[in-house]
């Protein structure tokens, strides 16, 4: 896969698998006992926007900003091994998995799905696409944010519970990964109720930054 363009993955992939729970001081934090394998969900691709876009939240929603390192598939992953996983990375992006969380807890405590919580648009912001060499250890990076300049956000991905190479051999066991599908590895602590005015920015080590201003949605 050529993934040397932003719009590649972002036209390409046909999905955004997400990670709950992967980071060990956000369960620490929470007081949530460690899940026994990763915890999925979906994301739909309608909910890309890139920098020069702005998130726009939904009526009545209550959205927290997740920093995440974003993982692009390289090449089908359809029952792989953690090591045949790591040679099927594409490349990274840096996402905010941005999520709405009042009725996110109502919707857990009834059983119900968490799609609209996850899935409105603009809820899946994403920063340049990041190439292999660019990353060469992304077992060990950090991730900060800032919301309006404050610092609310860090961690380093050394701390997920299960790693990318597990996460995707997992994944793929039931669903197949294709070129250009982004698996969002989970957020360490530090997420916090963002609302229009505010601006984000955030970090991936040493390696970029960026930046989107909230909106309401008209
Ligand atoms: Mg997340």
């Amino acid at each position: 896969m050529d993934t040397t363009q932003l719009a590649r993955f972002m036209n390409l992939g046909k999905k955004i698998v997400g990670v709950g729970l992967n980071y060990r001081a956000l369960l620490i934090e929470r007081n949530l006992q460690a899940p026994p394998n990763p915890v999925i969900f979906l994301k739909p691709t309608s909910s890309y926007i890139a920098e020069g876009q702005s998130i726009e939240i939904p009526e009545g929603f209550v959205v927290n900003q997740e920093t995440e390192l974003g993982v692009v598939v390289g090449k089908t992953c359809r029952n792989i091994t953690e090591e045949e996983a790591r040679k099927s990375i594409g490349g990274y992006c840096l996402a905010l998995d941005m999520t709405e969380v009042k009725h996110l807890a109502t919707w857990r405590q009834q059983g119900m799905p968490w799609s609209l919580s996850k899935g409105f648009d603009t809820s899946c912001p994403v920063s340049r696409f990041v190439s292999c060499s660019e990353l060469p250890d992304p077992e060990n990076v950090n991730l900060w944010c800032k919301v309006n300049g404050k610092m609310c956000q860090t961690g380093n991905t050394s701390d997920m519970l299960f790693s990318v190479a597990t996460v995707m051999s997992y994944v793929s066991k039931i669903m197949t990964l294709e070129p250009g599908d982004l698996i969002l590895t989970g957020s360490p602590p530090g997420m916090i109720d963002v609302k229009a005015g505010d601006v984000i920015e955030a970090g991936l080590g040493d390696v970029l930054s960026m930046k989107f201003p909230i909106v309401d949605r008209k």
